[in-house]
């Protein structure tokens, strides 16, 4: 029988209502975009498992963590150094805000006009029904885009939040801002769990997160293989559950995949044909369960291959250094490696650009989609340099400008069915 979760979900403030209404709409999604796919790899079961038991196991370990005194701390943004949290014993969860959810509530204190992205966080902790918001005792924040950072000091009404500035340029003295940003964190992480950071448990998050994000590698790179061993779409999901499930859980989890993936590549047996257009998505990140634009793409008869979003390959590509010898030094290499990501925040974002041509050779792609939320304007307004540099390179480009909605899937469907004929 299944457990019933409905008393831990009532003890953490969850509206029982509202939270219903959500529940009831994930299942069927779930089904039609996961459950329906040909050719699934075996090791998909435990990704499912976690879905399917997305506000229920994962929950009660967040919560038995908080009875021993544990802390919570919750982020929205890949620039947020989990190995700090993990270090002084807390435990570090990406909160989603892939769906329309709360908009009437969010509405009221935001304007009308803005990224979903933005507008589903608020939605989110003013209608109460996410339990992993409800378990975080802190949010921290960032201020890399301007949506964010000022509807952080209204989420601030709601939940305690600690923000760091993230530079938008990377300068010397934008990385020795940042560095210093990283260590305030540091300070604060110790203040608020009670737990003092040591090289020995900085070492060993360090080396924990570290391996997480190697196991993502691998599946990444097992996926430049023609055919591609494993859907995009399941790799989105398992990039999206990598931002909340236990980590060392999850690496062993990913690590038992990538022998499977092995095995298949091995034997030449893929998602798809090997004449199936190879695709990258690229752009704003796609939060759990925000899967449209990458059904549509599979659906219409390529493969993805990549995903340069922060779900995705900006979240585990370059790892921190291991061999700092002292606090001081691993705090600086964190802050290295964070600073390393190509957000479109920054200006200029060379960096992206670059990858992006470096991606298309690497994974062998036929084509870059570039997705962009709807009022998001860095990645709207950097969709302009990204084609400007991908014609130079003679890489097909199809820009998208989408939302949380469905109303836009026909034209959607259009546009990619086009667009794949089109490079075929
Ligand atoms: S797109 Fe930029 S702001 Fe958004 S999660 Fe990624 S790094 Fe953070
Ligand atoms: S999607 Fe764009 S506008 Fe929305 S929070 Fe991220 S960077 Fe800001």
């Amino acid at each position: 029988m299944a457990t019933d979760y409905r008393p831990m979900w009532k003890s953490i403030g969850i509206d029982l209502k509202a939270h219903d209404q959500l529940l009831q709409a994930l299942p069927p999604t779930y089904k039609d975009v996961y459950m329906d796919q040909e050719n699934r790899p075996d090791g998909m079961e435990y990704f499912d498992f976690v879905i399917n038991e997305i506000h229920g196991l994962r929950i009660q370990e967040l919560q038995g963590h908080k009875a021993k005194g544990g802390k919570v701390i919750g982020a929205f943004c890949v620039f947020v150094p989990e190995e700090i949290v993990r270090a002084a014993g807390g435990i570090c969860i990406g909160l989603c805000s892939g769906i329309k959810i709360g908009a009437a509530q969010a509405e009221k204190v935001l304007p009308r006009n803005i990224c979903p992205l933005i507008k589903s966080f608020m939605g989110f902790k003013l209608a109460k029904v996410c339990p992993y918001f409800e378990s975080c005792d802190m949010v921290v924040g960032e201020t890399t885009c301007d949506g964010k950072k000022k509807a952080f000091e209204i989420l601030h009404d709601y939940v305690p939040v600690h923000m760091m500035e993230t530079p938008q340029m990377k300068r010397e003295k934008d990385k020795s801002l940042w560095r210093s940003e990283v260590q305030d964190f540091l300070i604060r992480v110790e203040e608020f769990t009670g737990n003092k950071i040591t090289f020995e448990s900085l070492q060993r998050s360090v080396k924990e997160v570290n391996e997480k994000r190697k196991a993502l590698l691998r599946m990444a790179d097992l996926r430049k293989n023609n055919p591609a061993p494993i859907s995009g779409k399941d790799s989105l999901l398992i990039e999206q559950i990598a931002m909340y499930d236990d980590v060392e859980r999850f690496t062993a989890k990913v690590g038992e995949l990538c022998n499977e993936l092995e095995n298949r590549v091995k034997e030449g047996k893929g998602v798809q044909g090997s004449d199936a257009p190879r695709i990258i998505v690229t752009g704003t990140p796609m939060a759990i369960p925000n899967w449209k634009v990458a059904h549509i793409i599979e659906s219409s008869g390529a493969v993805i291959v990549a995903e340069e979003l922060c779900t995705g390959l900006r979240y585990f590509e370059n790892i921190v250094p291991e061999n700092g010898e002292n606090v001081n030094q691993m705090v600086s290499d964190i802050a290295g490696r964070y600073l390393s990501i190509n957000c479109a925040c920054f200006t200029p974002n060379e960096g992206r650009m670059e990858k992006l041509v470096q991606l298309a050779k690497e994974y062998k792609a036929d084509g870059i989609i570039h997705c962009s939320l709807a009022f998001c304007d860095p990645y709207l307004v950097e969709a302009n340099r990204v084609e400007k540099v991908l014609k130079e390179n003679g890489i097909p480009l199809l820009k998208i400008e989408t939302d949380y909605g469905q109303e836009d899937s026909g034209q959607l469907i259009t546009r990619i069915e086009a667009f794949l004929e089109m490079i075929k």
